[in-house]
């Protein structure tokens, strides 16, 4: 056995060397673009891709789509719950669960209105709660409100690994993943271990945002997980007694950043007293109010993110 894996870790070390030659001679020759590079990056995709874990789906889930972004407090929960919504309102034939898997801080039971201990079926998996025809899982369901979560890395890794292994989804069409912020290894954990259809990445326009946006865009490119596009949230504010609109942190910066990144924009959502108001009571915009504008643009984006997953086919 250890001489088998000798030859493997001397095959990959030659595959290293070819690759760290053929760059080299892609730079020699001034071939820095095109297609030598991209050859030379889709065999180091390849390459990378092979030391990965194996990917497992969740059984009875079709797509998975994972909400992610790049720091906290740009309304990636908030836009995870009414995607969610989004996708049935415009299917009701479809069927959408919701996990929250911002160990950390889980914001789900609060938006979806739902308290309680989940009941275990006899496999001993847990069964979601259900509200708005979503079924839902999320560490606030098993910890008390109260306690303050003090994870550490293994902590960390089990929990998320009870959250996607350990319930009983039934079946489910799309399964949204509100992810927790950043970049870190819950979110590499995660995108290493499920088959991700697609990942939406959710912005301000604001500078900073948009610049960890892009380091999260760039993390699911490394480990092959298609990005959908980019949802700019709060970019507009519409003032509720003269409707002149402001553009609180500029108008176009996550426009720019998907130009740049080469992804597409799935849709912009206002700034919103009614979005705040209705997250806060656990009744979300798509259900609360579904003639408003704010839902109209969560459904917009739930309809793009269909088309932008058959683009995908996995
Ligand atoms: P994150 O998950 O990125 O930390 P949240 O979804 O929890 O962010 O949103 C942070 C706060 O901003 C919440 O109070 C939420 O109600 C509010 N919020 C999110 N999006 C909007 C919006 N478009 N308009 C108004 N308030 C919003």
């Amino acid at each position: 056995e250890s001489l088998s894996k000798l030859r493997i870790h001397y095959k990959d070390s030659l595959i290293n060397k070819t690759l760290i030659l053929t760059g080299f001679k892609t730079l020699q020759s001034g071939r820095t673009s095109g297609a030598g590079e991209r050859a030379l990056q889709e065999r180091q995709r390849q390459h990378m891709a092979r030391g990965l874990p194996k990917q497992k789906p969740i059984a009875g889930v079709k797509e998975v789509i994972v909400v992610a972004s790049g720091k906290g407090g740009v309304g990636k929960s908030t836009t995870a719950v009414n995607l969610a919504l989004g996708l049935m309102a415009n299917d009701q034939s479809k069927s959408v669960g919701l996990l929250d898997a911002d160990v950390y801080g889980p914001s789900i039971p609060k938006l979806m209105n739902l308290k309680g201990n989940p009941e275990l079926t006899d496999k001993n998996l847990m069964r979601p709660l259900v509200n708005f025809g979503i079924p839902c899982m999320s560490m606030g369901f098993l910890v008390e409100e109260v306690a303050p979560i003090v994870w550490r890395g293994l902590m960390v890794m089990s929990a998320i690994e009870k959250l996607i292994r350990q319930v009983d989804w039934g079946n489910l069409d799309y399964l949204v993943i509100d992810m927790p912020p950043g970049t870190g290894d819950v979110q590499l954990s995660i995108t290493q271990n499920i088959p991700i259809a697609g990942a939406v990445i959710v912005s301000t326009p604001q500078d900073i945002a948009l610049l960890d946006a892009r380091r999260g865009a760039e993390m699911f490119r490394k480990v092959n997980v298609p990005v959908l596009g980019l949802v700019q949230n709060m970019s507009v504010f519409q003032c509720p007694k003269c409707s002149h609109q402001t553009h609180i942190f500029g108008s176009d910066g996550a426009k720019e950043l998907a130009q740049t990144l080469g992804v597409e924009m799935l849709g912009d959502i206002p700034l919103h007293l009614n979005i705040r108001e209705t997250s806060d009571k656990g009744q979300p915009v798509v259900v609360s109010s579904p003639d408003s504008p704010e839902a109209e643009a969560y459904r917009r984006v739930a309809a793009a993110v269909v088309r932008r997953l058959a683009e995908h086919p996995r």
